[in-house]
């Protein structure tokens, strides 16, 4: 008992470890009281071990100090954090879409770090709006007559729907009916924003005539055509083109609405990525049309509502407008990415998600020998090797579309490939990849040059331990 209590006494005092510098240089950039929570456990455990007769040594000032530091590191690990992507899927929802280009980086932390011209007008001196940091360039870029930018495409539709729609029958294609994702069903989005659906067709073939069948006057308020952008019918398939919708809303005195989901602004077939791009759907005759930011535009979260004047002008004065209205880091970058565009060349390399998508396959193996080249030399106990994969758009764009690409396959005989995948997702810097069959893949085209030492450390954490204790 009084070996316990001697024990005990010497256990240094809080106030006291607390002076120590390494904990006071902490307290800087963390908030005291995290600091003095970590010290705190780390003497009442080391006290309940001294009386529970499981510790038989008092710890010395340096090793509660030290406990303490790794506590506080672990609270003090965000929640988003940043991860290498090696799926080589380059527009992963799950992981945040597109990366930005350093134009639009630049602008954010702009935004975020000092008053802006947000809703101020330098010329006047007086108030101005929020939507025209961006609608001069988009509408430069695009073509088309006005544009306005809300949270995301889902909101796009919804305040279109609304402000175009409501109380009034939208006649959609029955093959159209897309769901997105999360809760983005069209029949519901268009249940909350109060139009009417008036699905027309069937699943695989939309006519004309069904649209012109459906069409009452004073009754239909609007076409609405949606881009099946997750997914793709083929066989016997047809369906009416946004040519002929125009031709018949022209006749009608009705706006033809394409929520066209992906934002593609220059022609990607060369790539193999088949999708519309936005300038073919105004000059195909759309009134209005609605992209996502962060889908193959390459920008911030977005949905950029564009097309004649009138409507959008109904749009910005709605009172949805203001509930799914972008903050001024949102503005800025979605400006500096439509400036990219002003260059039809540069802007492949400049927008990291186009840069990803172009790549080629030559490109691609040097890039999977290079890293290769680096795991070898940082990690022992793997096998490794570059081989050819296929790497996919994803974000629900471009379905089916595989690009080729390739990876550097990462096995050992001393650990499982699940183990692998695991190390590499819990490391410090998280590496995401996927395994298939017996080895795990690093697939190139997600994948940072500068990233490859980070890969290589986070490899280097895998236990050796006996592939059949795993299991
Ligand atoms: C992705 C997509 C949406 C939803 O866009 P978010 O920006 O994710 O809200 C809506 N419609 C279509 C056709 C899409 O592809």
């Amino acid at each position: 008992m009084g070996e316990k209590q001697e024990l005990l006494r010497k256990i240094p005092k809080i106030d006291e470890v607390l002076q120590d510098e390494r904990l006071i240089f902490f307290m800087e950039k963390t908030p005291r009281s995290v600091v003095v929570e970590a010290v705190r456990q780390q003497i009442n455990e080391l006290r309940n071990g001294i009386l529970q007769g499981s510790i038989e040594q008092t710890a010395g000032l340096d090793e509660i100090v030290e406990g303490a530091l790794k506590q506080v590191r672990i609270r003090k690990k965000r929640s988003l954090r940043r991860v290498i992507n090696a799926t080589g899927i380059v527009l992963h929802t799950n992981l945040g879409r597109a990366n930005l280009s350093d134009t639009a980086i630049e602008g954010v932390c702009e935004a975020a770090s000092h008053y802006s011209t947000l809703e101020y007008d330098l010329k006047k001196g007086a108030r101005g709006s929020r939507h025209s940091h961006v609608e001069e360039i988009i509408k430069q870029v695009t073509g088309a007559e006005a544009a306005m930018v809300v949270n995301n495409n889902a909101a796009a539709t919804m305040l279109c729907l609304s402000a175009m729609a409501r109380g009034k029958e939208v006649i959609v294609s029955r093959g159209e009916l897309v769901e997105i994702g999360g809760s983005f069903r069209i029949p519901e989005i268009m249940e909350e924003s109060g139009a009417i659906l008036r699905d027309i067709g069937t699943t695989n073939k939309t006519k004309t005539s069904d649209y012109v069948n459906a069409y009452e006057e004073g009754v239909t308020g609007a076409l609405l055509k949606v881009h099946t952008s997750n997914y793709k019918i083929i066989g016997f398939t047809q369906e009416t083109t946004v040519s002929e919708l125009a031709e018949l809303g022209k006749q009608w005195g009705l706006p033809v609405i394409y929520d066209l989901g992906s934002g593609l602004m220059n022609d990607l077939t060369d790539f193999g990525v088949d999708e519309p791009t936005v300038q073919s759907a105004l000059q195909d005759g759309a009134d209005v049309v609605l992209f996502s930011g962060d889908k193959l535009l390459g920008g911030p979260q977005g949905g950029v509502i564009i097309g004649k004047k009138e409507y959008i002008d109904k749009m910005k004065a709605h009172p949805l407008a203001r509930a799914f209205r972008v903050d001024k880091m949102t503005l800025s970058a979605m400006e500096a990415t439509f400036f990219e565009y002003l260059d039809r060349t540069t802007c492949r390399k400049n927008i990291p998600i186009l840069r990803m998508i172009t790549m080629t396959a030559g490109e691609l193996e040097k890039k999977a020998e290079a890293l290769k080249a680096v795991l070898e030399k940082e990690t022992e106990g793997f096998i490794f090797q570059v081989e050819a994969c296929q790497d996919q758009v994803g974000g629900g764009s471009a379905p089916g579309v595989m690009l080729p690409g390739y990876a550097v396959s990462v096995r050992s005989e001393a650990v499982t490939e699940a183990r692998i995948e695991r190390t590499l997702r819990k490391a410090e810097l998280p590496v995401i990849a996927h395994v298939f069959r017996d080895a795990v893949y690093l697939n190139v085209r997600t994948i940072e040059e500068k990233e490859y030492p980070l890969i290589a450390k986070a490899l280097g954490s895998t236990k050796n331990c006996d592939r059949e204790d795993q299991e």
